[in-house]
């Protein structure tokens, strides 16, 4: 792998942009931002992650003249048939008002009892080497865990604070950066990314 790849990462979400920093930094690859080319969000017409991330990485392929490296994630809870799955950052309406969506998930959950709030966080990445690119590399994660009925802890973004992680014990917004990129539905997407580019 050249140690100067560039790359652009098509998501203008705060949060992940800040997570593909971190997991990325190892690879001294010249990362930028969608917006730092004046790209704006492409629109997700697709209905499955897939078609959304690919979605993605065409349009910031185009407006960069770059590879792109492109997101689409969510949750999928069972209980409620796979909700709010790719409509995850407009559950409630606003895109990407976390905290609406946080109070609507309570709110669909509270009839559910405990054992039945099982949940998945899922992302697919693809990687997009140039606008017309009939091969795109497409790897995905998951995350298994549960529902919380109240929000806990500070860190991470999105439905964190109600992800429920029982191996660690806590909620995904309260383990430590470093942590939930290792082990989180990104983490791991990523990790299969790196394995195929390397090859
Ligand atoms: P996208 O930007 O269209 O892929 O939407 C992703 C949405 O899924 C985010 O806005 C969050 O609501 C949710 N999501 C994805 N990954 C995470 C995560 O790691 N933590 C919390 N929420 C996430």
């Amino acid at each position: 792998m050249s140690a100067t790849r560039s790359l652009v990462v098509a998501s203008n979400n705060a949060g992940k942009l800040r997570e593909f920093r971190e997991l990325l930094e190892p690879l001294a690859w010249e990362l930028t931002a969608q917006a730092d080319h004046g790209i704006s969000a492409a629109e997700e017409t697709g209905l499955t992650f897939v078609e959304n991330a690919l979605l993605k990485a065409r349009a910031a392929c185009l407006g960069s003249g770059l590879p792109a490296l492109a997101d689409d994630s969510g949750l999928a809870v069972t209980a409620l048939g796979g909700a709010p799955g790719i409509y995850s950052a407009r559950y409630s309406g606003a895109q990407g008002d976390d905290r609406a969506n946080n109070e609507k998930l309570i709110e669909a959950l509270a009839d559910i009892p405990e054992g039945q709030r099982g949940a998945q966080y899922h992302c697919v990445l693809v990687y997009m080497r140039h606008a017309e690119d009939p091969v795109p590399i497409i790897v995905q994660g998951s995350w298994p865990g549960e529902i919380l009925s109240l929000p806990r802890g500070e860190g991470g973004f999105g439905y964190d604070p109600l992800f429920w992680v029982p191996e660690q014990g806590s909620s995904v917004a309260e383990l430590s950066p470093e942590l939930k990129n290792r082990i989180s539905h990104r983490g791991r997407a990523l990790s299969a990314l790196l394995e195929q580019l390397e090859r």
